[in-house]
């Protein structure tokens, strides 16, 4: 039904009447984007007026950004961190946020090598949701039909804890999947999945992703669109694929089910939908068996319009691999959120990644722009700089993104940098420019210059007894394999050649490196499986200097040069790897349990 008549909206006309509401939605907050966050503020701090955290500033009972930015420090999760961990050892009385804290969502950021805890309350659900209910509204302007068959997304839960409190502290996803606001969702059309919930909410990652994969290949022509979140999860799903397509097949060709997957509420759902159908298992078998798989995700899916995957920021590194098993399908992303808070949807979804801009929602909470100078170190708690509203930020220029929530968070620093490439009615649109710090990322791991530092530390004192120390280190995230791995590359200074270190003994730097990573990047390795051992890539003595005069002959002055501690230009990568006298990886799985929470 093509429904101009009942309420067309400027971005386009609406696929259903639902849509047009939405398109309304979206119309209504960005023309009037500078009042909705005059009002969101106000509402915040009348609410949280009395928490004890905002007391402590003497705001009076005023609601007004004035007074708000005069005496509100701007912070970040380390100044907020004792509060937060009061909140977790059980303390309810107002500290941050006058609603009670439901739960905490884990970042995926850390701090001291733990996941960040970000408070939130009940009603941070719908605006969640609301927020979900424009993307496809947005996407139905621009393609068409997808009411007419079914999404493909491999979507998983993690493992959630307890803080000493008592209160549950998982992912925002997970979180979300669990919530009725999704398990029971209204029937939409256009927004049917290949996978059951039983499957979305097993616990187990491989039960989950087997039976994800096992309905898609079922429903292969319904397929309209494949997605995950992040598009590393789509590469792991390929993956999957390639290293389980036989059980599967054969599953499908006896119309039964994988004895692994021994999740109750699955078997049980699966009785609905698996069934024997030999020529779609030899079809998939051929499609599996080849040795390229270039376009594989079309020609098993062959209907699919889009892929539906963030590919902005760390995730711009899967394009090629992406590209190559869809055989360039428009890879749409569609959202920019966190844990503390989803920001904003991108109104072009369609467009190529690297114009992909997202208009904040206002909305969702108050936010506030510190203009983004890259030398300099930021304001500290206490001073007061001047950050630009939303509707005052300047196209061309970058931020870092500050937010104040309605679950009591306020002007904390995110560490987004985005950059302004226009507006939607007055609504700014950014570019996710980059996340402040993140050297290395694979999948949700975000591993900074210190504690890649400190690994390093750690994992030479393993060399100290063969008189051997490591003069120069760099790293690269190799994402060619899947899952990719991180890969460290090390000059050694070996004064006893009778003594140096033994192959073993480098195999064991590299656990030992891992060891001394964050807990998320712990997680990924052991529990998602979503990256790979830690390789270490020994080089010949003098590479490094070799790195530095290649540098001064493109222009780094001698004087100022660094050694670059990631690397990915490809001429830098091919001078290292041309010097790689030997390497390792780790002969083992690092530490992780989902209980460790201080
Ligand atoms: P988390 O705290 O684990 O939920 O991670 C949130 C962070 O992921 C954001 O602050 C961004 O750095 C990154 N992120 C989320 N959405 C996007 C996106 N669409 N493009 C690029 N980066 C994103």
């Amino acid at each position: 039904m093509a429904v101009d008549s009942i309420l067309s909206s400027p971005l386009g006309p609406p696929a259903c009447e639902k849509d047009a509401k939405a398109l309304q939605f979206i119309e209504e907050m960005t023309r009037n984007a500078d009042s909705v966050q005059e009002h969101v503020l106000a509402e915040i701090l009348t609410r949280n007026a009395e928490t004890e955290y905002l007391k402590g500033f003497n705001l009076d009972g005023a609601a007004d950004r004035e007074t708000f930015k005069s005496k509100v420090p701007i912070v970040t999760y380390e100044d907020l961190q004792p509060l937060i961990q009061r909140i977790a050892n059980g303390d309810r009385s107002p500290i941050l946020s006058s609603h009670p804290v439901s739960e905490f969502l884990t970042s995926s950021g850390t701090s001291a090598g733990e996941r960040k805890l970000m408070p939130t309350i009940k009603e941070e659900l719908d605006r969640r949701q609301l927020l979900y209910s424009l993307l496809m509204p947005v996407m139905n302007l621009y393609v068409k039909g997808l009411d007419k068959g079914k999404g493909l997304y491999f979507l998983f839960i993690k493992s959630e804890t307890k803080t000493p409190g008592g209160l549950l502290a998982r992912p925002v996803l997970t979180s979300y999947y669990k919530s009725d606001h999704f398990k029971t969702r209204p029937y939409d059309p256009y927004n049917v999945y290949t996978s059951p919930n039983e499957a979305i909410l097993c616990p187990d990652s491989f039960q989950s992703m087997y039976t994800q994969m096992l309905c898609g290949l079922y429903q292969r022509e319904q397929v309209l669109r494949v997605g995950a979140v992040f598009a590393s999860g789509l590469l792991r799903a390929i993956r999957f694929l390639q290293l389980n397509w036989q059980q599967l097949t054969d599953d499908i060709r006896t119309g039964s089910l994988n004895p692994k997957v021994t999740d109750k509420a699955i078997r049980e759902c699966m009785t609905r939908i698996v069934r024997p159908d030999p020529e779609l298992a030899d079809f998939i078998a051929k499609e599996c068996s080849t040795e390229h798989w270039e376009g594989i995700i079309t020609r098993i899916w062959p209907n699919t319009k889009y892929l539906d995957v963030i590919v902005t920021g760390a995730m711009a590194q899967y394009i090629p691999t992406l590209d190559y098993y869809s055989g360039g399908l428009p890879k749409a992303c569609t959202m920019y959120a966190s844990s503390e808070c989803y920001f904003g949807l991108n109104l072009n979804p369609m467009c190529r990644p690297s114009e992909v801009s997202y208009t904040i929602m206002p909305n969702m909470a108050y936010f506030e722009f510190l203009p983004h100078e890259p030398k300099s170190t930021g304001p500290t708690r206490g001073s007061t700089p001047r950050l630009v509203d939303l509707a005052d930020v300047e196209i061309g220029k970058e931020y870092e993104l500050v937010i104040t929530t309605y679950a009591g968070l306020c002007r904390y620093r995110v560490g987004d940098i985005l950059r302004v490439t226009g507006f939607h009615n007055l609504a700014p649109q950014f570019q996710f420019v980059r996340r402040k710090n993140v050297l290395l990322s694979i999948d949700s791991d975000k591993t900074d210059e210190a504690e890649l530092q400190a690994a390093m530390e750690n994992a030479s004192k393993l060399l100290s007894k063969f008189n051997t120390s490591v003069v120069e280190y760099t790293s690269y995230a190799d994402t060619k394999t899947i899952p990719g791995h991180y890969v460290i590359y090390w000059e050694l200074l070996t004064k006893d050649s009778s003594n140096s270190p033994s192959n073993q003994v480098l195999d064991q730097c590299c656990l030992a490196m891992e060891e001394s990573l964050n807990s998320v990047y712990r997680q990924c390795r052991v529990a998602d499986n979503s990256i790979g051992p830690l390789e270490i890539r020994v080089v010949r003595n003098g590479t490094f200097e070799e790195l530095m005069d290649y540098a001064i002959s493109r222009g780094a002055s001698i004087n100022q040069y660094k050694v670059p501690r990631c690397v990915s230009f490809t001429p830098i990568m091919e001078l290292l790897d041309s010097r790689v006298v030997s390497t390792h990886f780790s002969p083992s799985l690092p530490q992780w349990s989902p209980e460790r929470r201080r």
